[in-house]
């Protein structure tokens, strides 16, 4: 029998006062997932448990069932992956913000506030060609990628992530990179020259290097489960994921990584996929972003369309029983509006079991057991 997991980025929330202190999950209109739910079980879950960081990137490979030892580092050589590039042993890749600085030198914001999108792509522009030896990648907004010869002691560097030192002298968090790299170093201050003219307001910008990331060997998801994958995405992350590990990757037309998903043609793809692979990943990822942004009325209605617009229509269509499993990868919370070590909701059950005989009922008390169900069980 093939398999389905059902992956809303940052299901797992926090009771929220205004839902009568239900979570967005728990608010929301789901018949769907309440039926699969009735062929098996409803529990909840921490997937990263204690011992990995609640973040997409290592739960998501947790789910897919790669080891915690074959973790890649950062998520950078992932994100390369999935723009379609790749490095040599002995190069790496940073991400690379486009970062705003104040009058006092402190860090104003970690995504270029005041710039428009056209203004980011002419200001990541000038971030090429600086140094032969640093290829500078745009990824979008104020993202950015860096590639540059492998430096061991970059590799160690402990440089803060910008969306983590707002408010921090740029000087004391850059301090660390420019000491340990002769070609940063450089790059650093080119840049601060090269982006002067986009200074407005008492804010200027700065590109700042982060998260370097070496090339990393996955398992293929073929070698962990014996079953073949596929995986409907559109977050960059997911997308490196699944190509790192061999699977085939869709990206439907009007995918977009947020809550205006067109959730028709994912369940299309997801049907398309489920013809040729034995196990399908649908990753949908604007719960995570309507939680950053605190909206769990958004989050609860993103859940509410993922059930009719997504399920609804797959289960309608296929003619054989799938297994599936419809859960979280962390928590985000909308009340903070950040990541958490708690429990995820773990659907676990059959999509068209009407044409199964009996079916048990089982509670879902662990990743491994997600696991199981999905990739090892015999029909
Ligand atoms: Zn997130």
């Amino acid at each position: 029998m093939r398999s389905l997991l059902v992956l809303i980025d940052g299901l797992g929330d926090d009771p929220i006062p205004a839902l009568q202190g239900r979570t967005p999950f728990e608010y929301a209109s789901h018949p769907v997932m309440d039926g699969v739910a009735a062929t098996g079980g409803l529990g909840q879950i921490s997937i990263c448990e204690q011992d990995i960081v609640p973040e997409s990137c290592s739960c998501i490979l947790r789910l897919l069932g790669v080891d915690k030892r074959d973790m890649p580092q950062n998520r950078a050589y992932l994100e390369l992956l999935a723009h379609g590039r790749d490095i040599s042993e002995y190069e790496m890749v940073l991400r690379c913000n486009l970062a705003a600085v104040d009058a006092s030198g402190r860090l104003a914001g970690f995504n270029a506030p005041g710039l428009t999108v056209a203004q980011m792509q002419e200001a990541a522009a000038l971030g090429d060609g600086v140094l032969k030896d640093i290829e500078f990648i745009h990824l979008s907004e104020y993202r950015n990628l860096l590639i540059m010869n492998k430096e061991t002691a970059v590799l160690d560097c402990a440089v803060r992530p910008p969306h983590e030192s707002v408010g921090e002298a740029v000087d004391e968090l850059l301090e660390p990179l420019r000491r340990t790299s002769l070609s940063l170093n450089y790059f650093l201050s080119e840049t601060n020259k090269r982006l002067a003219n986009f200074a407005h307001d008492g804010l200027h910008y700065i590109l700042y290097p982060w998260g370097p990331s070496a090339r990393q060997k996955l398992p293929s998801f073929a070698s962990l489960h014996g079953i073949t994958g596929g995986a409907v995405c559109k977050a960059e992350i997911v997308v490196g994921i699944a190509r790192a590990l061999g699977m085939e990757v869709v990206i439907p037309h009007g995918a977009t990584g947020d809550v205006d998903t067109d959730l028709g043609a994912k369940a299309e793809a997801a049907l398309e996929l489920l013809q040729r692979q034995d196990f399908v990943l649908a990753h949908f990822n604007g719960s995570d972003e309507a939680s950053h942004r605190y909206d769990f009325a958004a989050k609860a209605d993103f859940i509410a369309s993922i059930d009719q617009h997504f399920l609804q229509p797959l289960a309608g269509r296929l003619n054989e029983p799938v297994r599936v499993v419809i859960c979280g990868d962390h928590v985000t919370s909308s009340l903070t509006g950040k990541h958490g070590y708690g429990c995820t909701p773990v659907v676990a059950g059959y999509l068209r079991a009407d044409l199964l005989g009996a079916t048990n009922r089982w509670k879902p008390q662990s990743y491994n057991q997600i696991l199981n169900f999905l990739m090892k069980e015999s029909d």
